[in-house]
C-alpha cells in the first residue's frame, strides 16, 4: 500500500506544471553566427535559452554559403549574435531574405579593432582578454532580451569570465616558456593578430586576414625568405584552411610543421578543440611544443 502511495506521488510530482524557464517553447530562441560565439552564448545562456548555430564545427565563416535552413533558423529567433568587424559578410542577406524580426547583437561592441591596410582584422575572439567581451555583451544582451532569468544569466557570466580570466593567465605563462627569439611562426591566413597583440608572439601568413584572398607567388617567396633570413622555427596548419600551401612552404624551407592551431572554428567533439577554452589549450600547446625548446 505504502509503495502505491509513493508511485502516485511520483506521478503527480512528475505531472505538475512546469515552471516557465523549464518549457523549451518559451526558452529564449537565440542564433550564433558560428561555432565560437555559439560556445559564448551557450557558456551565458545555460539551460534557459534554445542555441542553433550557423557555421558549424571546422566551418570556414568568411566563405560560408547558408543553407536554406539557416533563413528558418533565423527567421524563428529573437536574438541573433554575430562577430561583426566585416567577419559574416553573407548575413545581412539571409537576414533580409529570412523576414527575421531578431535583434542583432555585435559581439565585438566595444573592442577597438586592429587593422591590415583598409580593412578591420575580425578575429578579436583569439585575444582571452577581448573574449571577455564578447561574454559581456551577450550577457547584457540575453538580460535585457529575457529580464526574468537575469539573475541567472549574470551567475553563468561570472562563472565563465573567472575560467576566462584563469585561461588568459594560463596562456601568458605557457609564452613566457618560449625564448623570445622564437617567438616567430607562419600560419595560414592572418587569424592571429589579436593573439600576437596580446601575447608576443610574431604571425605571418601568406594570406590576408580573410581567407576569401589566395597568396600571390610573390607573397609566398616573400615568406620563404623570411623563414631563411630570421630563422623561423616552425609553420602551422589550420583547421579550416587548405593544408597544401604551408606543407609546400615547409618543404621548401625545412621549417617544421608545429601542428594545427584552430582559427575561426571550433572543431567537433572529437577534434580536440570542442569549446573556446580547449581551443585555446591546444593552440597554446601546439605553439610551446614547437617553439620552446
Ligand atoms: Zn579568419
Amino acid at each position: 500500500m505504502r509503495y502505491l502511495w509513493l508511485i502516485f506521488l511520483a506521478l503527480v510530482t512528475s505531472a505538475s506544471p512546469l515552471r516557465a524557464q523549464d518549457r523549451p517553447q518559451d526558452h529564449l530562441n537565440v542564433v550564433a553566427s558560428f561555432s565560437i560565439i555559439g560556445d559564448f552564448v551557450r557558456n551565458v545562456g545555460g539551460d534557459r535559452i534554445s542555441m542553433t548555430t550557423l557555421v558549424g564545427p571546422d566551418g570556414d565563416v568568411h566563405v560560408y554559403t547558408p543553407a536554406p535552413a539557416d533563413a528558418k533558423k533565423i527567421a524563428d529567433a529573437k536574438l541573433l549574435v554575430v562577430n561583426g568587424l566585416g567577419l559574416e559578410g553573407w548575413l545581412p542577406r539571409l537576414v533580409q531574405s529570412s523576414g527575421s524580426k531578431a535583434a542583432i547583437v555585435t559581439a565585438t561592441d566595444g573592442i577597438a579593432p586592429l587593422r591590415i591596410e583598409q580593412a578591420a582584422d575580425p578575429h578579436a575572439w583569439q585575444s582571452v582578454v577581448d573574449a571577455r567581451i564578447y561574454v559581456a555583451n551577450i550577457r547584457n544582451a540575453l538580460v535585457a532580451a529575457d529580464p526574468a532569468d537575469a539573475e541567472a544569466f549574470r551567475a553563468n557570466a561570472a562563472t565563465y569570465l573567472a575560467k576566462l580570466d584563469a585561461l588568459d593567465r594560463e596562456v601568458r605563462s605557457a609564452i613566457a616558456q618560449i625564448p623570445p627569439a622564437r617567438r616567430k611562426v607562419i600560419s595560414t591566413h592572418g587569424a592571429f593578430g589579436y593573439f600576437a597583440a596580446a601575447y608576443g608572439i610574431e604571425f605571418i601568413a601568406p594570406l590576408g586576414v580573410s581567407t576569401e584572398s589566395e597568396a600571390s607567388a610573390r607573397d609566398i617567396a616573400g615568406i620563404i625568405t623570411q623563414i631563411r633570413t630570421e630563422k623561423i622555427p616552425a609553420v602551422f596548419l589550420e583547421n579550416i584552411s587548405d593544408v597544401r600551401l604551408i606543407r609546400r612552404i615547409s618543404a621548401e624551407t625545412g621549417a617544421r610543421v608545429g601542428g594545427t592551431l584552430f582559427s575561426d572554428s571550433l572543431s567537433d567533439e572529437k577534434g580536440g578543440a570542442p569549446t573556446y577554452i580547449e581551443l585555446v589549450r591546444h593552440n597554446i600547446k601546439a605553439l610551446t611544443s614547437a617553439l620552446a625548446n
